[in-house]
């Protein structure tokens, strides 16, 4: 019997490898994605860690948290008396489950609707671009591909010192289907997981201490704007021990004991749960057989060039599993641009202005290059920053903390980095990343009108502070 062929085979449906198959048959290519990811009560469903495990379940818990927190210690200063404010984890958890029940049956709808062939299972390439695909009974095909795709996403890097298992020593996706409030809570890793779970759950009632084995604080984000996070975490309550290193820890049957040493010597901890938030690997188990040529590099990634070719004519690998931020968005862009090359036509991906955003309150978010960048190139530059607490909006809101900050070329005015912390920050950076994939100049954002009030206007007005010309806040 002859093997089932297709134009494109696409292993993994997540973010990068669902916009992939979609773009892939907009192009009128036959394609099929195949992906195992299973959930813990034995389900199968498309959208990989980022809807099933990540972005969308913690977006989903930092939201409720957030409105409970603000129930609580907001409301009376926007002059509405509510009583006691009750959790209820069940119903919280009960939404979070639901929107990603939601989400990810949206990707079979979209499936269905561009011509995707949907197959849950396991896929393995072998020579020739063929590739094999289990099914959850074990039943295995093969389909032979004209191309296929790689985007088997990533996994949490576990601590051999730290065993993990699922109840006390947990992952992240662990942590987000918690069904109490842990009362003492640990996480290793001042990462962005560390801090967006570590604040979910420091609103609903932990007591957080979060250890972080390097010195200094959020290393990848400007260092103004870290500084500026740190102070916010702190008053929140959030105990953040940087310089920690993690020796062991151990389960007792109730709670989790951890050793670390920081400069102050070595200490004890105890805590009900123990999160473990120091970065993902790249996941390829049994991906691919040894004769297919497919090349990892040292640290694991499947090694591609910048149009995500393996090197292996006709095999591409996109997402988490390639080099670059383990990012949703940086790996969509990937799956599209080589469903677009695949058919011929134009795909690129902008490396250099892709958005960060950690989804704290108060948020941040940044695009381009940080101060200490732009410092260590040598290239002269000037600094503009305007403070939420001059926004009338923000003021509004209640949320005047944080800084808009815009860094910029002296020579010919190039806007280098534009850096966020404050409300919405992940949505203003929106206006950032257009900016700079415009090559715009400061004077661009300067000549730019903002509606008022907005946030936005915070943009502007860190834009005209570059140039010593801010309306709404002292220039200095
Ligand atoms: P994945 O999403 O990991 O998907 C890969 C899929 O391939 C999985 O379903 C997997 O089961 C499947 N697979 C693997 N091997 C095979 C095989 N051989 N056969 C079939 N299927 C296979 N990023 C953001 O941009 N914004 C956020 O807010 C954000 N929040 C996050 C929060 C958390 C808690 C976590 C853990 C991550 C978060 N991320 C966020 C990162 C984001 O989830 C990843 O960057 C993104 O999911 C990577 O997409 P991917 O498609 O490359 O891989
Ligand atoms: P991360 O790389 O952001 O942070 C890991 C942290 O753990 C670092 O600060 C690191 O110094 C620290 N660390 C490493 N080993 C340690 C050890 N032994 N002891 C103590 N600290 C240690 O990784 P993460 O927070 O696990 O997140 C994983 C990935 O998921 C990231 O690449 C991130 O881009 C992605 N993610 C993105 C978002 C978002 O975009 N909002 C949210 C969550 C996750």
């Amino acid at each position: 019997m002859s093997a089932a062929a297709y134009d494109v085979v696409v292993i993994g449906g997540g973010p990068a490898g669902y916009p992939a198959a979609i773009r892939a048959a907009q192009n009128k290519l036959t394609v099929v994605c195949v992906d195992q990811w299973q959930n813990f009560d034995g389900s199968y469903a498309f959208g990989g860690t980022c809807l099933n495990a990540g972005c969308i379940p913690s977006k989903a818990l930092l939201e409720s948290s957030e409105l409970f927190h603000r129930a609580r210690h907001e409301f009376a200063t926007h002059g509405i008396q509510i009583g006691e404010v009750k959790l209820d984890l069940a119903g919280m958890q009960k939404r979070r489950a639901s929107i990603v029940k939601t989400m990810t049956g949206g990707i079979l709808a979209l499936f269905k609707s561009a011509g995707v062939v949907g197959l849950q299972g396991h896929g393995r390439v072998l020579k020739g671009n063929h590739v094999e695909i289990t099914a959850p009974d074990g039943s295995k095909t093969v389909v032979v591909a004209k191309d296929v795709i790689l985007a088997s996403g990533s996994t949490p890097v576990r601590l051999k010192s730290v065993p993990h298992d699922g109840k006390f020593i947990v992952d992240s996706w662990n942590a987000l289907e918690f069904d109490t409030v842990p009362a003492r809570l640990g996480v290793i890793g001042a990462g962005v997981i560390g801090l967006e779970l570590g604040s979910v759950w420091r609103r609903l009632g932990s007591e957080v201490t979060v250890l972080e084995a390097t010195d200094q604080f959020l290393s990848v984000a400007d260092q103004t704007i870290a500084k500026e996070a740190q102070r916010h975490f702190k008053k929140q309550g959030l105990d953040i021990r940087l310089g920690a290193t993690v020796l062991n820890a151990s389960v007792d049957g109730t709670a989790v004991n951890v050793a670390f040493r920081d400069a102050k010597g070595e200490h004890t901890a105890q805590f009900d749960k123990l999160v473990v938030a120091v970065g993902r690997r790249p996941f390829t188990d049994g991906l691919f057989a040894e004769d297919t040529g497919v090349k990892l590099d040292a640290r694991g990634f499947i090694e591609v060039d910048a149009h995500c070719r393996t090197g292996v004519p006709h095999l591409w690998a996109v997402g988490d599993v390639v080099r670059g931020p383990m990012l949703a968005h940086k790996g969509k862009e990937e799956g599209i641009m080589v469903a677009d090359l695949i058919a011929g036509l134009f795909g690129e991906v902008n490396y250099k202005v892709i958005p960060s955003v950690i989804y704290t309150a108060p948020e941040i978010a940044w695009v381009g290059l940080t101060e200490e960048q732009v410092k260590a190139g040598g290239r002269p530059y000037k600094v503009g920053t305007f403070p939420f607490a001059a926004s009338g909006r923000a003021r509004a809101m209640e949320a005047a903390q944080g800084m808009a900050k815009i860094i910029s070329a002296v020579d010919d005015d190039e806007i280098l980095g534009i850096h966020v912390i404050g409300p919405m920050a992940g949505e203003l950076i929106g206006e950032a990343v257009l900016a700079l994939e415009y090559s715009a100049s400061t004077e661009d954002l300067q000549r730019t009108i903002h509606a008022h009030p907005t946030l936005s206007e915070a943009i502007h007005e860190a834009a005209l502070a570059v140039d010593k010309r801010a309306i709404d806040s002292i220039n200095r």
